[in-house]
């Protein structure tokens, strides 16, 4: 197994009566970009500021690059970037300004620095933008001044917070690709996300969380395989006998069926090209139908089924 990166165990974090953190432990390993996906409120940020030691805690451990961290561990701090939920840059200071100074509080050599903020300023593509205020700039944009300065000094481990919230499709997407690529030029990475989709697209690995707890941990794959349902085949069909709805509900691998208002679903666990045996059970009985999808689950089955509750806003 490759280095750990962060390493929590058993950490327990109150606000006041509140349990925001209840026995919560994971184990981020080098290269890995790793997402924590859970709904408002489950403890992502408090996760965040508890391993950058920005909090105090109950209980528990916070080893980060095999050391413990605490508040005064400067030397474990610089090798960590981090873009908060909130965007934090100076209104006084322009776009380059505002880079040139996080970046400065890690990297002194002032050419190596210029060449850094350059490369973080192209890296979200503010070129454009370089002289521009906090103040001018729109919401995707001022998001990606955000991620520039947090991660300017290259460091070997970057934290992002919800990075795209409220952020337009464009900047979102230009997003998404940036942290693939710090995470090529060499970057571990710790996503939060409470959107299902992004963290499954970038992510080698996520932590389902819902009230301070890790409810699952794995591929976007192998969390899928953790519930029952692998596969759901919708059909229009206008009039299907009890007979018919009977039978296909004894096809390998359906373990529901559901039929209303002219529309059967088929519920599956595992199996392969049931799509292909339903279309010929059809065929062959000489039932009509019209149109045909079938459904893969999605990480908000997965949550639905563990929780009770959806992941979605
Ligand atoms: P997330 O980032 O997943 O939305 P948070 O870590 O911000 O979740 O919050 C976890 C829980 O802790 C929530 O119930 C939230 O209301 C509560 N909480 C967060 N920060 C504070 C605070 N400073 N004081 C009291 N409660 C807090
Ligand atoms: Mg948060």
């Amino acid at each position: 197994m490759s280095e750990s990166v962060v390493f929590i165990e058993n950490l327990v974090k109150r606000y006041k009566e509140l349990i925001a953190l209840d026995h919560f432990n994971l184990d981020i390993k080098r290269g890995e970009i790793f997402g924590l996906l859970g709904p408002n409120g489950s403890g992502k940020t408090t996760t965040i500021n508890c391993i950058l030691s920005l909090l105090t805690y109950d209980k528990g451990s916070i080893k980060v690059f095999g050391n413990e961290m605490k508040p005064d561990s400067y030397d474990l701090k610089r090798r960590i970037g981090v873009v908060m939920q909130n965007v934090a840059v100076f209104d006084e200071l322009t776009v380059y300004e505002n880079v040139d100074y996080f970046c400065a509080l890690y990297i002194k050599d002032k050419n190596v620095r210029k060449q850094y903020v350059d490369d973080a300023i192209n890296f979200v593509d503010l070129k454009d933008f370089v002289k521009f205020y906090p103040k001018k700039l729109s919401g995707g944009l001022l998001r990606r001044l955000n991620i520039a300065c947090g991660i300017a000094h290259k460091p070997e481990l970057i934290i992002l917070d919800e990075p795209t919230v409220a952020v337009d499709p464009q900047s979102r997407n230009k997003i998404l690709e940036g942290i693939l690529e710090l995470n090529r030029n060499g970057s571990t990475i710790i996503y939060t996300s409470h959107y299902m989709e992004e963290v499954e697209q970038i992510c080698t690995r996520i932590a389902i969380m819902d009230k301070g707890k890790n409810l699952a941990i794995g591929t976007g794959d192998e969390l899928k395989k953790l519930i029952k349902n692998s596969e759901t085949i919708s059909i229009e069909i206008l009039n299907l006998d009890s007979k018919f709805l009977d039978e296909i509900g004894q096809i390998s691998h359906v373990y529901k069926t559901d039929y209303e208002n002219g529309k059967l679903k088929i519920f599956y666990s595992g199996g392969k090209h049931n799509l292909i045996r339903i279309l010929e059970y059809l065929k062959d009985h000489e039932i009509p139908f019209g149109r045909v999808y079938s459904e893969l689950p999605t990480l908000n089955d997965v949550f639905l089924e563990i929780t009770g509750k959806e992941l979605r806003d």
